[in-house]
């Protein structure tokens, strides 16, 4: 589905897209070279690559590169499959490949509340995989005519990483590190840190976005910046700062 000039939600679990764990995994068209953004949860793999078809892309020529933002199921469950449906390349950011390559007790627990809090189904298991590429802060990754800029925001979890399109209009792909209105993604899990948040959150300021892209709820094409300004403004303050868990679908 086309949300944007050059962008496509091929995946997404609350408007129904894909599976109903599913991140919103995002086409970007860079032209001759195009790439997936997240991954989803692995159990709606099958809608991905369908939705892919429908938006007019051929799933194993078109898609070059899965930029997975972080581990955690939803965004990183899928990444063996997509990549095994695509043949693309999986780019993850240091602290977060090794989770995706070998798991780990951090992720499991992560998994075990998330299980207990009705996200995933009792029997999901992670599916990992080899990550081809690992990226870092401040990296960048050509797709075509874009270049991406890896934004590495400890505090979500170990070390999520948001996406950033430098040319205009300026795009912010921003994971579950800020979503609309400065709420971010504050969790019962290892890994996330609310001193990491609070340490990285400027990573966000001065980027001059235009679109901003979340991986859960609304997106906006215009003013992204004000959004980001207003999460790092919540980590100035005294108290905890408003986070996902007032609009969580799985709440
Ligand atoms: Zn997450």
């Amino acid at each position: 589905m086309k949300i944007a000039e050059s962008v496509y939600l091929v995946g997404d679990g609350e408007f129904g897209l894909s599976d109903k764990a599913d991140c919103h995994v995002y086409l970007i068209d860079g032209g001759k070279k195009k790439c997936l953004i997240d991954a989803g949860v692995g159990l709606g793999t099958k809608e991905i690559i369908s939705n892919i078809r429908s938006d007019g892309f051929d799933p194993s020529d078109d898609i070059d590169y899965v930029l997975v933002s972080h581990a955690h199921s939803d965004h990183g469950g899928g990444s063996k499959s997509v990549k095994e449906a695509t043949g693309a390349e999986l780019i993850a950011p240091v602290g977060e490949a090794e989770f995706i390559e070998r798991g780990g007790e951090d992720l499991e627990f992560g998994l075990r509340v998330t299980k207990r809090s009705g996200v995933y189904p009792q029997d999901y298991r992670y599916q990992h995989t080899k990550v081809d590429k690992v990226v870092k802060h401040d990296d960048c990754i050509k797709v075509g005519k874009f270049t991406i800029r890896v934004i590495q925001i400890p505090g979500h979890s170990h070390n999520t990483a948001a996406f950033l399109i430098e040319e205009a209009p300026r795009s912010l792909f921003s994971s579950d590190i800020v979503f609309i209105n400065g709420t971010v993604g504050l969790g019962n899990w290892p890994g996330c840190s609310l001193d990491n948040y609070r340490n990285n959150i400027e990573r966000v300021s001065g980027l001059k976005v235009e679109r901003l892209f979340p991986g859960h709820f609304s997106w906006t094409l215009k003013r992204g910046q004000s959004h980001l300004d207003a999460a790092v403004e919540n980590f100035k303050g005294a108290w905890l700062p408003p986070a996902w868990t007032h609009n969580h679908p799985f709440r």
